[in-house]
Formats: structure tokens, sequence, C-alpha cells
């Protein structure tokens, strides 16, 4: 459960640590203001994919079904800043596909959390089998870390790729290679 006022107070005490006042002018409404979007972009803390994946629609045929070039907006939980980027999913049904909007959802209910990429790109994938069934999935993340451009070894532009193949996408590398295919690589 996020607490705004815990997160106000820590704010202050931040602020305080990195030499500044924080009750000057300009940063007066910082603690409020920070805690209030904390209220976003760590609010799927508090959701389930389960709330967007448990409407399916059957389907007569099973082909592999790609939805790419997803905006994402997460934060890195070894350093609290953001890293962003693009979520590619594949899934092959098994009689049943969900609308396609929902896989964008079940991209944000992960996002919005303290992460690190590589769980972010599993936990995708498992909500997916868990709640579509479909006989696999493949779930691609392409993400520029802001711990690794603004600061430390600062390459910017460079790209971290994570992939989690569940079910048929584990078993069969020509699934793997038509997914890339159809991505256009
Ligand atoms: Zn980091």
């Amino acid at each position: 459960m996020i607490d705004e006022k815990k997160i106000e107070r820590a704010i202050r005490l931040l602020l305080e640590g990195i030499g500044e006042d924080p009750g000057r002018e300009g940063l007066k409404d910082t603690p409020n203001r920070i805690a209030r979007m904390y209220r976003e972009i760590y609010g799927g803390m508090d959701e389930d994919a389960e709330v967007h994946l448990s409407r399916t629609f059957s389907v007569g045929n099973n082909e592999m079904v790609i939805e790419r070039e997803i905006t994402f907006y997460s934060t890195c939980e070894h350093h609290l800043l953001p890293f962003h980027g693009k979520a590619h999913i594949a899934y092959i049904p098994d009689g049943k596909v969900v609308g396609l909007s929902k896989l964008a959802r079940t991209v944000e209910v992960f996002a919005r959390r303290l992460q690190i990429q590589e769980q972010l790109t599993g936990q995708i994938a498992d909500a997916l089998m868990e709640h579509i069934c479909p006989k696999g999935v493949l779930v691609m993340l392409e993400a520029e870390h802001m711990c690794m451009t603004m600061r430390g070894i600062k390459k910017p532009g460079s790209q971290t790729v994570t992939l989690a193949r569940r079910g048929v996408f584990e078993s069969d590398p020509a699934l793997e290679e038509r997914f890339f295919r159809m991505m256009g690589r």
C-alpha cells in the first residue's frame, strides 16, 4: 500500500541529505508532488494482471499473435532511476485470446513497480501463461536504463535486451525465428 505521508517525510529527509533546504520556495511542494506521482508510477503494486486477462475470447485458429512496440516506463530497484523502452509480446493461443490492449495493460501492471528488467520480462510472460493458458509465450524487452546513461559508465543510447520464453517457445527454435522475422529483424 502506498503511504503518501511516509513518502513526503522521506523526500524531505532526502532533500536535507543532499544539502538542500526543503523549505525554500521551489521545493516546498516537492515532497507532496512526488508522493502523488509515486501513486501513479508504483501503482502496479496494488494491481493484479488477472483483472486485465480474465476476459478471453475463443478462436478457431491458433496462429501466433504479436503485439510489438509497447512503450513502457519502469523503475530500477537498485538506483530508483527510470528505465524505459519497448516491449514485444508473442503468444500462440490454445483456443483463447485476449483483447490486444490487455497485453499493454499487463506490461503496465508489472512495470509500475520497482523492477529489474529480467524479472519484469519473466513476470509478464508468466502472467500471460497463467491467465490465457496459451501454447507458448515470448516476451522481449528493449530498454535504456538511466542508471547506465546519466551516471556510472554513461553510455547514452545503449539498450538492454531481455527475453523470456515459455511453453512451445522453449522447445521449438523455429517459432522464435518466425517471431524475429515477423518483427522485421
Ligand atoms: Zn539501476
